[in-house]
């Protein structure tokens, strides 16, 4: 079979496709022909074994994807042909994946497979965020970095519809102005961010700010908080946060701050299965707009590693077999 394997930490053009072994399939594990893989920042933290995301090498990329069952157990409740997809499960970059069933969902019907890939890790974050690290109410004002990429989309319309109000940034014009066909009340250029959420607040501040951008903007999303707001840093596209003194969260308004991950959030089967039926609701219904931004052939894995990277995508990128 073929998939994307890396021997050594590596720039985005040395992501070639190979021939490798296809995975045994152990009890209690699916084998699942990939149908397509999601591209993600993560896979370019660990394309480049950056701190914190090193993995034993050869190592195959990817960790989340949808796919068809070609092998399952006997008594399994996952059938031969059932489309599936998963979220955090690494080698997803491959023809063919063995998915533990722990971490298989069935795809419902009316949810085109792709969209599913599309959604596993950047819609179970944006679904944890605005339901459990910050729950969004009525008139909640919520600051989102990024509001173009793959979770800003997400988070954008989840904040709509739960009933909040969403300030957006995004680098290009051209960006900030799609971002009002997904409900975003404000879209605001980085420059100065903090002022332009004081303008439109009243100098109130906002009551969460959703920070997946990191090293670039945390600073200012302090400062863009009311007091006891929270700051959600969910991620790192810019670098990573630098060690920081805790007595700022007083002196800037009794803030509260958080680094959460998915893992914490999908921890038992009964609230994953909750956040991905809510998703796969929500897609049927369309009430969520999924918006693919490029499908990528195994072959261009490094062009999709390049564009992600570049801030030239918007929406969400997927690798083909
Ligand atoms: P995006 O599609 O959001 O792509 C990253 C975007 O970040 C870019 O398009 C760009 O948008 C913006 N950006 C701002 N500054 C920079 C910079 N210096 N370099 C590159 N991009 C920059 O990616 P994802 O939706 O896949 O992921 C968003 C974040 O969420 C990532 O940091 C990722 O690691 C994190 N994440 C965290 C999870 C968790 O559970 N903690 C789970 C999943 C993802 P623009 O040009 O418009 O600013």
């Amino acid at each position: 079979m073929r998939g994307i394997s890396i021997s050594e930490y590596s720039n985005p053009d040395q992501l070639r496709v190979s021939e490798l072994d296809t995975p045994k399939r152990e009890p209690k594990t699916l084998l699942v022909e990939t149908i397509a893989a999601g591209v993600n920042f993560i896979d370019t933290y660990q394309r480049q074994g950056l701190p914190g995301y090193q993995k034993p090498l050869p190592l195959i990329l990817g960790l989340e994807g949808s796919g068809r069952v070609i092998q399952s157990d006997p008594d399994s409740s996952f059938s031969v042909g059932d489309v599936i997809a998963w979220p955090f499960h690494p080698e997803s970059y491959a023809e063919v994946v063995a998915i533990p069933e722990s971490k298989a969902i069935t795809v419902p019907e009316g949810v085109d497979p792709k969209v599913a890939a599309a959604v596993m890790l950047q819609g179970l974050t944006a679904h944890y965020l605005v339901n459990s690290t910050f729950e969004i109410k009525p008139n909640s004002k919520a600051l989102v970095h990024a509001g173009s990429g793959g979770v800003g989309r997400l988070l954008i319309q989840m904040i709509k519809n739960a009933g909040g109000v969403v300030i957006a940034t995004a680098s290009t014009e051209q960006k900030r102005e799609r971002l009002g066909a997904l409900g975003c009340d404000y879209a605001i250029p980085y420059e100065q961010f903090h002022k332009t959420v004081r303008e439109i607040t009243d100098n109130a501040g906002v009551d969460v700010v959703y920070d997946g951008v990191g090293n670039d903007t945390y600073m200012q999303s302090l400062a863009s908080l009311r007091k006891r707001g929270l700051l959600a840093l969910f991620g790192a596209s810019s670098g990573a946060v630098p060690p920081m003194d805790l007595q700022i969260l007083n002196s800037m308004g009794s803030l509260f701050l958080t680094r959460p991950t998915l893992a914490d959030y999908i921890a038992t089967r009964e609230e994953y299965e909750k956040r991905a039926s809510d998703i796969f609701r929500d897609i049927s219904e369309k009430r969520l707009i999924v918006e693919i931004g490029g499908e990528y052939p195994f072959e261009n894995a490094s062009q999709a590693h390049i564009d992600l990277q570049s801030r030239k995508t918007s929406g969400k990128l997927l690798l083909v077999p």
